[in-house]
């Protein structure tokens, strides 16, 4: 019985390990790098926000304050993703925009704080970036795109 027990417990073990794997294995981006190479690449804050999805302090992103026209790329791979055009001040501390540049994106859910929230994450590379909400601007797409100003870079347009 203890046998029968133990085997169980191995059978069990291991299946929740393959579903883990299936899922980190489920989308399959352009840019794969290992852990460690990430760990190196990245600031620790970066690595939190982007790899760990961590969210970074409210009101501390010096992008918050951006306006001039370019463009915000993934911190981690360049990919880009946001136009200033598209941002706006959603009063909660973090860079929000409307929409994302077109097909730039990945999507995927969490239950961190206990209800689904969509998380978008970089199309590219994976890596986390923040939330998408229904509480944006209505005069134009509604979408409030919640991003850790952490996980961005910004590339001013060039006159
Ligand atoms: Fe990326």
């Amino acid at each position: 019985m203890k046998k029968l027990m133990l085997v169980l417990v191995i059978v069990v073990l291991n299946s929740c390990k393959t579903e883990a794997q299936q899922d980190e294995n489920a989308m399959d981006f352009k840019v794969q790098k290992t852990d460690s190479e990430w760990r190196a690449e990245l600031t620790s804050e970066q690595y939190r926000v982007l790899r760990k999805a961590g969210t970074e302090t409210p009101f501390t992103s010096p992008l918050n304050n951006i306006k001039e026209p370019g463009v915000f790329a993934c911190a981690a791979c360049g990919n880009e993703l946001y136009e200033t055009q598209h941002k706006f001040d959603s009063g909660t501390g973090w860079p929000s925009f409307d929409r994302a540049i077109e097909n730039s994106l990945a999507f995927s859910s969490d239950r961190k704080l206990g209800y689904e929230r969509s998380e978008l994450l970089c199309g590219d590379c994976g890596g986390h970036l923040g939330h998408i909400f229904d509480d944006g601007p209505k005069e134009t797409t509604g979408k409030r795109h919640c991003i850790n100003g952490v996980a961005l870079k910004f590339i001013p347009k060039e006159n």
